[in-house]
């Protein structure tokens, strides 16, 4: 876990290009049916559950890119590339109208769990599928599930990715340690209040969240959301999200993202980018304010 004191944190409040006031880099996490029950392979006797998943990148995706594109916002999606390989014209699209993909294991892999080889192995075959499918190689990563092992910065940084957006405990961009010389990895770090899944998730068998029974009012989820934004604007901090489109693209929840998308776009003062956009500053920052 890297502290948030970490002594390569750059100034109190980001310094942003063009004048701007904060930065907000939307992200979506395309998990389709992996996870889970893909890695322990109750899958296949949970079709169910598949199709579940399914509808992320089958309905839910379309819906979203169009309305990405009725507000002119970027945005970063985080693919596992399973989801790559089977829904590959989906995925193209993606790039087509000009957002980023970036990697999010294969099965969406808890890299907690695994060892330094078995984690590169996965970013390789991952890399491989982004090159064939797509034509790209990504910049950066998501971890699934939210956590990795302590080698896991280093290993992402030494196998070419430029920033992470897995770590929780700030609200600016900051990098990882590295050895001098070396490119540090970039954190760019994501919080569960911007994880659709607190507030809008339920599944089935397996159950989604602990005892079930929690969907929360639609306009107080809105209200919610662009409270945190407007928050992390005032103060001009940076600001990504943790959404997953078979969880809040779905049709009436659409309302509750553009909702968001309006607010955000109320402001002139946001830079409104894509993570590797704020990696690459956040860079340039670093090696300019180093000493
Ligand atoms: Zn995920």
């Amino acid at each position: 876990m890297q502290s948030p004191a970490s002594p390569l944190l750059l100034r109190d409040v980001p310094l942003w290009p063009n004048g701007k006031g904060s930065a907000v880099a939307l992200a979506f996490d395309l998990d389709g049916p992996t996870g889970d029950a893909m890695l322990d392979g109750s899958l296949r006797q949970n079709p169910r559950y598949f199709s579940e998943g399914a509808y992320g990148p089958f309905r839910a995706l379309p819906r979203l890119l169009d309305l990405l594109a009725q507000h002119a916002l970027p945005a970063t999606f985080f693919i596992p590339t399973w989801v790559v390989e089977n829904w590959t014209e989906a995925c193209t699209r993606i790039l087509r109208e000009g957002h980023e993909v970036a990697y999010h294991g294969h099965y969406h892999e808890y890299f907690r769990d695994l060892t330094p080889e078995a984690q590169l192995q996965v970013m390789e075959r991952s890399r491989a599928v982004f090159q064939s499918r797509l034509g790209v190689t990504p910049q950066g990563f998501r971890t699934p599930s939210g956590d990795w092992t302590a080698e896991t910065p280093a290993l992402l940084r030494d196998f070419g990715v430029r920033y992470s957006s897995s770590m929780r405990g700030e609200d600016r961009p900051y990098v990882h340690p590295a050895p001098v010389g070396v490119t540090p990895l970039v954190e760019l770090p994501a919080r569960w209040d911007m994880d659709d899944y607190t507030a809008l998730a339920y599944f089935e068998d397996p159950v989604f969240p602990e005892g079930q029974d929690r969907i929360s009012d639609y306009r107080t989820v809105r209200a919610n959301w662009i409270a945190e934004f407007e928050g992390y604007h005032a103060e001009g901090l940076f600001w990504t999200t943790i959404l997953h489109p078979k969880v809040s693209a779905k049709p009436a929840r659409l309302a509750i993202l553009d909702g968001l998308f309006t607010a955000i776009r109320r402001h002139d003062s946001v830079w409104t980018t894509t993570l590797a956009e704020v990696a690459g500053w956040t860079l340039q920052q670093a090696t300019k304010e180093q000493p």
